[in-house]
């Protein structure tokens, strides 16, 4: 019965309170969820408009650019063999011939007259009979006279050097090497725009040759340094060729400054050989890149478009075809293009932001914008607070507020619990109350009912046990008035009413009322009750009958609770300005844990042997509230197995 209720108990606990609360908390998870996910669209969406307004950015910029170079090239009627264009971003300018591009060491102005130069009737024959006598006949110092003639009628700076080359080859085939490098030196004073048909510089040949027949590794560093200094387009030929002189050079020089000087050019030289790869790539590719396609229409004014290409990536686009000319290709660095951006101080306010631009198919790519064709923007590192997230704080409360909520409900449901499980107890004390009091009822009742029974039917003649059957009558309808003097004023206590009448009376003649009334119970079950009385102790101001109550009940829960021992104290002194009034008993005593619950109203210890022994749990509750309401105050000691004293303190009157 009492397992069930509480199983009944603990499902109504887990339905009220655990249920909701899991609930609760399934609710706010779910909602810092939301908030998070809304966080990150947030986010999200933040970060395509910034790439949006980026992308304005750059477009803006790449457009202005295209601008300045377009007209630069219009003014100068032609387009820049030079890599220092107008703005500093851009990185290749060329021409497009019909659907192919023409990179600008392959057909500009320059070669074209290098070609026609070279194949003028006049000096070419000169050239060749002078071969001829070198290759074939192999008559050196006559092919030499011969180059130096063609030398001396050039009509042109490269007619000249190219002979002068020669002349010097055969100058030095025929043994002449002092002269050779004289000549040789003077060539390599060239710059590197004299070059031949092939777009090698004429001084690269002359440098290859001093290299291995002279030592002019200074001379050489020094008109190479200059010349790279010039940013020149240089063709793949000359590129590879300078590359390789400068290997050489490296082998053969020992001096460290001059290898340290000449590895800053082989640097810079290999740098240009990567761009000129790139270009090269870019001629190869560039029908595939799809501006052919927008061109076709000429009159159609779409909008300018830039494709991202290569590995160090360029943004490309085409300038619009102004009527018969030819457009052109401007290609931009992006990284320069970025680092050009971000040097504005107005640009970095507004984007503070690292990024990168990507080819589109990267998958943190975001999209620049249609115009800003196969790129995309990437954010890399944030150290700006541009893309910061806001929701941290929102789940922090959320949390707190689920926390606050499940600590208040829990506490409310443990507080519930508490009177719940303090009722239920009650409810089973008052049961427990009414059985033990129909039970001390009968006792006395059939007691009293077969003794007086007994006496009418005259039985028993000697007035010795008629006496003794009258004592146990009065003895048995005293224990009855007792306890329901108990119940009564328990019930009274309950609803208040319970009124005492103090007056000054002696404690003494107290104590000795309740010790006679105890004589006969007492004496039937063997005790010995030791009384023992100070003389002249002042009166207390109480009332008499239920202070005598509260001995009564102190002296019968003594007899009661005595187990073996057949020994009961009571004692009277004065203790200070209190009269100390004792009942001692050496019986089953009380377990300390229980001492205080003792004195609450229908409690009995829950122990084997007090379940045999009939009480009600009210006698120590009256007592207790008797001693209250007279300013005293009870005290309790008492060890398991050796017994208890109930020590009754009472303010004693002045003396008069
Ligand atoms: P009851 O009618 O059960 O005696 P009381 O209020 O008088 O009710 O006592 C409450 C409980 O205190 C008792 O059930 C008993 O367990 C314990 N008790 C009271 N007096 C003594 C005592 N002298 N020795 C041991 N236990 C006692």
């Amino acid at each position: 019965m009492k397992g069930r209720s509480h199983r009944k108990q603990i499902l109504l606990f887990l339905v009220t309170v655990l249920l909701p609360s899991l609930v609760l908390i399934g609710l706010t998870v779910r909602m810092i969820g939301q908030e998070k996910e809304l966080a990150q669209k947030r986010l999200t969406e933040e970060r395509r408009r910034v790439a949006r307004e980026i992308g304005q950015h750059f477009l803006a910029r790449l457009e202005s650019i295209k601008l300045q170079e377009v007209s630069a090239v219009s003014e100068r009627q032609s387009l820049p063999a030079e890599i220092n264009y107008v703005n500093p971003e851009v990185v290749l300018i060329c021409l497009i011939d019909g659907r192919q591009l023409v990179l600008p060491w392959e057909r500009n102005q320059q070669t074209e007259n290098v070609r026609q130069y070279l194949s003028d009737p006049a000096f070419s024959q000169k050239i060749r009979l002078a071969e001829t006598e070198e290759f074939v006949q192999e008559n050196y110092t006559r092919a030499a006279r011969l180059y130096y003639q063609a030398l001396n009628s050039a009509k042109f700076p490269i007619q000249r050097e190219y002979a002068r080359l020669l002349f010097a080859r055969a100058l030095s085939k025929s043994s002449q090497k002092a002269e050779a490098l004289t000549h040789y030196r003077e060539i390599l004073t060239q710059p590197f725009t004299l070059s031949d048909e092939y777009g090698i510089p004429l001084s690269l040949y002359a440098a290859g040759r001093l290299l291995e027949i002279g030592e002019d590794y200074e001379d050489i560093l020094n008109q190479i340094q200059v010349e790279i200094q010039k940013e020149r387009w240089l063709s793949p030929s000359g590129s590879y060729l300078l590359l390789d002189l400068l290997e050489d050079f490296l082998l053969s020089t020992p001096e460290a400054e001059i290898i340290k000087a000449a590895n800053d050019c082989k640097e810079l030289i290999q740098k240009h050989i990567q761009k000129l790869d790139q270009a090269i790539a870019l001629q190869n590719d560039f029908l595939a890149l799809g501006f052919m396609s927008n061109l076709g229409d000429q009159n159609d004014k779409k909008t300018p478009f830039w494709v991202l290409y290569g590995n160090n990536p360029w943004l490309v686009s085409l300038s619009t075809p102004v009527s018969e000319r030819p457009p052109f290709l401007v290609a931009v660095s992006a990284q320069k293009i970025i680092a050009s951006l971000r040097a504005d101080s107005n640009f970095r306010e507004a984007f503070p932001v690292d990024f990168d631009i990507v080819p589109e198919n990267d998958a943190d790519g975001l999209s620049l914008g249609t115009n800003l064709q196969d790129s995309a923007i990437t954010f890399t590192g944030n150290k700006g607070q541009m893309f910061s997230t806001p929701w941290s704080i929102q789940p922090a409360f959320y949390l707190l507020a689920l926390l606050l909520i499940l600590g208040i409900t829990l506490f409310g449901a443990y507080l519930l619990w508490r009177d719940v499980r303090r009722e239920v107890q009650m409810a089973e004390m008052r049961s427990q109350f009414v059985s033990s009091v129909s039970h001390e009822l009968k006792t006395p009742l059939t007691a009293i009912r077969m003794f007086a029974e007994t006496l009418r039917l005259g039985r028993s003649k000697d007035t010795k046990t008629q006496n003794e059957y009258l004592d146990t009558i009065v003895n048995e309808s005293q224990r009855l008035t007792r306890l329901l003097n108990n119940v009564l004023d328990f019930s009274k206590i309950e609803q208040g009413k319970r009124l005492y009448r103090p007056e000054s009376a002696s404690l003494y003649e107290i104590v000795k009322s309740a010790a006679r009334a105890m004589e006969y119970p007492l004496s039937q079950k063997g005790f010995k009750l030791d009384v023992q009385t100070d003389d002249g102790l002042p009166n207390v101001h109480v009332d008499h009958d239920a202070m005598e109550q509260a001995l009564l009940n102190l002296l019968h829960n003594a007899m009661k609770y005595s187990g073996e021992s057949k020994e009961i104290g009571l004692h009277l002194k004065r203790k200070d300005s209190h009269a100390l009034i004792q009942v001692i008993d050496k019986g089953i005593g009380i377990d300390p844990q229980e001492q205080k619950r003792i004195f609450e109203k229908f409690y009995r210890i829950p122990s084997p042997e007090n379940e045999r022994i009939v009480g009600t749990g009210l006698g120590l509750a009256l007592v207790s509230h008797i001693v209250d309401a007279h300013g005293g105050s009870l005290e309790l000691e008492s060890e398991l197995g050796k017994g208890s004293t109930f020590s009754i303190y009472l303010p004693l009157e002045k003396e008069s």
